[in-house]
């Protein structure tokens, strides 16, 4: 691209992204009145990976204060171009044990705990570094091989065995449901989640802190409102198409 093409096209960019936010806003907020809460239940996370830290810092200047990357790596290597001042950084990728050491202390929250091997070494080193750092448990909650997330059943054991870890703070779920058209199923599975949040809310279990549900990306985060989730991870809808 010449370089005045290039301009022009990170400008269009820029606007679209502005639009883009507004018009997630406005649906965020039908969606929250139409299920009985309040919009500002319910927190936007624009999720980052593979965009430019160009957008990223355009996004947060139209007033984006959640972020969410997949990647240790590629959030590591982006994150000291970004204007993070005031912004919340969550880690939402599958986690590999080997690489909690270099993520904990640069989240505030790891949304993508899926074993209790994972959480100890979360512990371990947010202990090490005197911090608490803020979890979620993921939940497969479509029963999917291919999918990372611990099992819905498992949950309600391996809560409080999490809880007692020093140095780490459960505060509820993440979810992805499996890919379907039929709404219906769908907002199931969302249902689901909303009934495990609000059954391990009520039982409460020493040191967790349960005040998130974490559900609903670009495609679904309306039905995932519907039923409950107080945070939405949206990427593409915001940022546009990913490119790899
Ligand atoms: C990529 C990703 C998202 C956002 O997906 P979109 O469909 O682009 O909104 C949300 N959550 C997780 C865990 C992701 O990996």
């Amino acid at each position: 691209m010449t370089e005045r093409s290039l301009t022009e096209y990170r400008e269009a960019r820029c606007r679209d992204i502005e639009e883009n936010i507004k018009e997630i806003r406005d649906n965020i907020a039908e969606a929250a009145i139409q299920s009985g809460r309040n919009p500002e239940d319910v927190r936007l996370m624009a999720v980052t990976k593979t965009v430019e830290p160009c957008f990223i810092n355009h996004a947060i200047h139209c007033g984006i204060d959640l972020i969410g990357e997949n990647r240790v790596q590629e959030f590591l290597g982006k994150k000291p171009e970004l204007d993070l001042d005031g912004v919340d950084c969550h880690l939402i990728g599958h986690l590999q044990t080997n690489k909690v050491r270099q993520i904990v202390g640069e989240v505030s929250t790891i949304q993508s705990v899926d074993s209790l091997k994972v959480a100890r070494e979360i512990s371990k080193q947010s202990v090490k570094n005197d911090l608490v750092t803020k979890i979620l448990l993921e939940v497969n909650v479509g029963e999917e091989e291919s999918k990372s997330g611990m099992p819905y059943e498992a949950v309600e054991d391996l809560l409080p065995e999490i809880a007692a870890l020093p140095g780490l703070s459960v505060e509820g779920f993440m979810a992805i449901p499996p890919i379907c058209e039929d709404e219906v199923v769908l907002r199931g599975y969302f249902s689901k989640m909303n009934q495990l949040y609000v059954d391990m809310k009520d039982k409460n279990i020493d040191n967790i802190n349960v005040n998130t549900l974490s559900m609903g990306m670009s495609a679904d985060y309306v039905q995932a409102i519907l039923e409950g989730s107080t945070l939405v991870r949206v990427g593409s809808s915001l940022f546009g198409a990913r490119v790899y």
